[in-house]
C-alpha cells in the first residue's frame, strides 16, 4: 500500500508530492513579537498576499509541494497555509514541533522537565497528528525538533525523545534544525538510540556544516541531510559556492539519494517591519531554480541527479 502524506488540505498519495522544497517558512515570528503588538503584530492580509505571490512563482518553477517548518512556538499558522494552498493549488505540509532552546519559547515545557514533560510533549504531538491542530482539523505531516549550537540541551532532548515515540507508532517523518550545522551526528545518534527509523529522518541545515567528515559521519546513520539554506550567503553561514562543493562531493561519494534541498526563507516576518533580519539578495524561494540548479548543471551534474534531490529523496522520507 502506498504511503499517505498529510498536507494542510488533507491526505495525498506520496506519489503526488512531486518537486518539493523541504524547509521553508510562509510565516515566522521570533518569540516575543507578540508583545510588540502595538507597533508590530501580524497582518493576515499581507501574509496571505505574500504567500500567494510566492506560490505562483514556485508553480512556474514546477514546485508542487512545500514543507513549512515553522514550529508551534514560532507562529505556525495552519489556517493561513490552508488558504494559500486552496487558492494557489500549491501543496503545503506543516509540522508539529518546537524550536531550539535559544530560539523558541522554552519556559512553558521547561517547567515540566523531570515532571512528565516528555509525556506532555508526546501527548501534544499525538493529539495534533490524530485530531488536528487546535480544532482546525489540519494534520501536520512532519514533526520538527531542534538543537542548539554544539549542544542538545535537556529541554531539547525531551522533544527528540517524544518525537521518536510518536514515530514508532505512526511512521511520521522527523525533520530537524541544527544550529549552524552542529550536532548532526549527535542528533542522529539520539534519534536512532531511541528507536527512530533513519529512513524517515531529515537532519536539517547540514549545508551550514563545512566539515565533509562530519557530513559523512551523519550520513552513516542512514538519515537524509537537508541542504536547505541555499541563498543564505554570509550572515554567519557558508556561501553557496561552499554548499555546492559539499553537495557535489557527497553526490560523488554515492550519497545522491539522501540529500534534499531548500532555502529556509521566511515569506512573512511577524512583528515590526523594521526588525533586524537577514538581508541577502539571493535568499528567496526560487533562488535554487533561478541560479543554483543551472550552475550545478554546469559542473556536470545531470538532470536526473538533480531531480532526485527535489523529488524521489523527499518521497522516500515519507514512504520509508
Ligand atoms: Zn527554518
Amino acid at each position: 500500500m502506498a504511503a499517505l502524506v498529510n498536507t494542510v488540505l488533507g491526505k495525498i498519495n506520496v506519489d503526488s508530492l512531486g518537486k518539493t522544497l523541504c524547509h521553508e517558512h510562509f510565516v515566522y515570528g521570533c518569540p516575543g513579537f507578540e508583545g510588540d503588538c502595538t507597533l508590530g503584530g501580524y497582518n493576515r492580509d499581507k501574509a496571505l498576499a505574500s504567500g500567494l505571490e510566492i506560490a505562483e512563482k514556485l508553480k512556474k518553477c514546477g514546485v508542487k509541494t512545500v514543507i513549512d517548518a515553522t514550529t508551534n512556538d514560532n507562529g505556525r499558522n495552519p489556517l493561513l497555509y490552508k488558504e494559500i494552498s486552496e487558492k494557489s493549488g500549491l501543496q503545503i505540509i506543516c509540522c508539529t514541533g518546537y524550536y531550539f532552546e535559544g530560539g523558541g519559547s522554552p519556559p512553558y515545557f521547561r517547567r515540566w522537565l523531570g515532571k512528565g514533560g516528555e509525556e506532555a510533549i508526546y501527548e501534544m504531538f499525538m493529539a495534533e497528528i490524530t485530531d488536528g491542530i487546535a480544532g482546525t482539523g489540519i494534520i501536520p505531516g512532519v514533526i520538527k525538533v531542534a538543537s542548539s549550537k554544539n549542544i542538545i540541551t535537556d529541554y531539547e532532548k525531551a522533544f527528540f525523545k517524544a518525537a521518536v515515540k510518536v514515530q514508532k507508532e505512526t511512521d511520521i517523518p522527523i525533520i530537524t534544525h541544527t544550529q549552524n550545522g552542529t550536532m548532526g551526528p549527535e542528533q542522529a545518534e539520539l534519534l536512532l538510540s531511541e528507536g527512530a527509523n533513519p529512513a524517515h529522518i531529515i537532519i536539517g541545515h547540514m549545508c551550514a556544516c563545512t566539515d565533509i567528515a562530519e557530513l559523512v559521519k551523519t550520513l552513516k546513520y542512514g538519515v537524509t541531510l537537508g541542504f536547505d539554506q541555499f541563498g543564505l550567503d554570509g550572515v554567519g553561514a557558508p556561501t553557496d559556492e561552499v554548499r555546492k562543493a559539499s553537495l557535489i562531493g557527497l553526490i560523488g561519494l554515492g550519497y545522491g539519494n539522501r540529500l534534499v534541498l531548500s532555502h529556509d526563507t521566511v515569506i512573512y516576518w511577524m512583528g515590526r517591519d523594521s526588525q533586524p533580519k537577514p538581508s541577502v539578495k539571493t535568499w528567496y524561494m526560487t533562488h535554487l531554480f533561478d541560479n543554483v540548479v543551472p550552475s550545478l548543471k554546469n559542473t556536470g551534474l545531470t538532470d536526473q541527479q538533480i531531480n532526485v534531490l527535489f523529488d524521489d529523496n523527499v518521497k522516500h522520507i515519507f514512504a520509508g
